[in-house]
């Protein structure tokens, strides 16, 4: 007679991602009953460890929810596993030599030609040469490299870039400013911050310099550069600092970089005219980066540290650990310094081990209640307001953008997802998927926003 066990896999099937019930749920097997105990065998320690981490509660409320029996899980190694009686790892791997890392040679750029840049330094190690182009990013680098290229030319005054975080919005500004130190000897540089700019705008106030102030933004500089431009907002009067700064510079033919994590339009307290400014030239989005440039990154960046890693091993960091640049270079940080110390290469076995909650996080599905509160915070509205009757276009956005979601990520069913938005009719919930769904290929700016929320659910498109 077939188990509880083996009658409970379709519906974990259901609930997760084809790949994953293969990898994970299918080579499980059923041991036996104990009283409450149900005990499972699985193949390895690694296995095991990693079940314990990310599954266990899920088996033990699907099963209770569809058969009311609870029943407390235990999973045991199968006899036939080789690492069972040590700790998992593959005992002839761990002699084999790692290479350790070096560090990278800094400063393509002789000091002398930094100086020329005043306010924050520009970084030698965000140049073009490192910067990986792939679908994702390849427009915001082409458009970096023409106004890096021409800068008199003011094709594209201002130069926008925007794009969440860790997408390369600093290195490819700081590669603009470098190409620009290499090139183009005598132009003047000012890169700085929004933030410092902002604290150099009160401090200049407080001690009367305004005037030094002035000299250094608007008549000695050739190209200004500044970065995450979105922490002005509320600010006023660096806003009017930064209005009168760009007015000039902008009169003068003086080519403007600015970054941000949205665009222009949508960031909160800025003021109007600042936005409308800021989308005069060229608006460019940096969009995340898809697995093949994320791997091609991490390549490149390994490299760099002569540190050597396996196909395998790079296309588990790009799958698993980061859903941006900035995190996956935490990760592969992470595996090199564990490398070192352990004396032990990057193994595939190894960077599973290490990154065991990872998988588990970006394996489970974002549930419904998640994504409301997500949509919420992004669009600024109440979850009730998500979930009630309302019909306004402030609250239909948003409401209709969370149906969509659910449907694209948790696997619920219209009908389910109508019961949760304050018991909506499914086809309700056909419309809002189909709505959003065209207005995406349109809309630029709510493409974007997706993209955010879908990051913040660990879910990278
Ligand atoms: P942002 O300013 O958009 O938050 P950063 O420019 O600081 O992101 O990028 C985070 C890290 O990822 C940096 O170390 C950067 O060099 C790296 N990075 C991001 N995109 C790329 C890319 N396309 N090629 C190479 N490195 C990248
Ligand atoms: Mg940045």
């Amino acid at each position: 007679m077939e188990n509880l066990w083996e009658r409970s896999l379709p519906l974990f099937q259901q609930s997760m991602k084809d790949s994953t019930f293969d990898r994970w749920v299918r080579p499980i097997r059923f041991g036996r009953l104990e009283g409450e105990r149900m005990y499972l065998q699985v193949p390895s320690v690694f296995f095991k460890d990693y079940l314990q981490e990310g599954f266990l509660d899920l088996f033990q409320n699907k099963i209770y929810e569809s058969f009311a029996e609870r029943y407390q899980i235990v999973l045991e190694v199968a006899a036939d596993d080789p690492a069972r009686a040590g700790n998992g790892h593959n005992p002839a791997q761990s002699t084999a030599p790692s290479r350790p890392p070096q560090p990278v040679p800094p400063h393509r750029n002789p000091s002398a030609a930094r100086e020329r840049v005043i306010g924050n330094r520009l970084s030698p190690r965000y140049v073009f040469e490192n910067f990986v182009v792939g679908k994702s990013n390849d427009f915001a680098h082409a458009a970096c490299r023409a106004v890096a290229d021409n800068p008199h030319r003011n094709d594209y005054n201002p130069l926008f870039i925007f794009g969440g975080v860790g997408l390369g919005k600093t290195h490819l500004v700081n590669a603009i400013g470098n190409r620009i130190l290499d090139q183009h000897p005598n132009l003047r540089i000012v890169y700085v911050s929004s933030e410092n700019f902002t604290n150099e705008v009160v401090s200049s106030i407080q001690h009367h310099k305004m005037e030094e102030f002035k000299k250094k933004y608007r008549r000695d500089c050739d190209i200004l550069l500044i970065d995450d431009i979105q922490f002005i907002a509320g600010k006023e009067t660096t806003q009017e600092e930064f209005f009168h700064t760009f007015e000039e510079l902008h009169h003068q033919g003086k080519q403007i970089v600015v970054t941000s994590d949205k665009p222009a339009r949508e960031i909160g307290g800025l003021e109007e005219r600042l936005k409308s400014r800021l989308d005069w030239g060229l608006s460019v989005d940096i969009q995340p980066p898809e697995l093949e440039t994320r791997i091609a990154i991490l390549r490149r960046k390994a490299e760099t540290f002569g540190f050597n890693m396996g196909d395998d091993v790079a296309d588990f960091l790009a799958t698993y650990c980061g859903n941006n640049m900035r995190e996956l270079e935490g990760s592969l940080n992470r595996v090199m310094a564990y490398c070192e110390l352990s004396q032990r290469p990057a193994s595939l076995e190894l960077v599973q081990e290490l990154f065991q909650h990872a998988v588990a996080e970006r394996n489970r599905k974002p549930t419904i209640e998640n994504i409301q509160k997500l949509v919420a915070e992004q669009f600024n509205v109440k979850i009730s307001d998500i979930k009630g009757p309302r019909k306004h276009k402030i609250v239909a956005l948003p409401r209709q953008v969370a149906m969509f979601l659910c449907r694209k990520l948790t696997g619920a069913s219209f009908p389910e997802i109508g019961e949760k938005f304050g018991g909506r009719d499914h086809s309700t919930v056909i419309y809002a998927c189909e709505k959003i769904d065209n207005a995406m290929k349109q809309d630029l700016n709510l493409r974007h926003r997706l993209q955010t929320i879908e990051q913040a659910l660990n879910h990278p498109a």
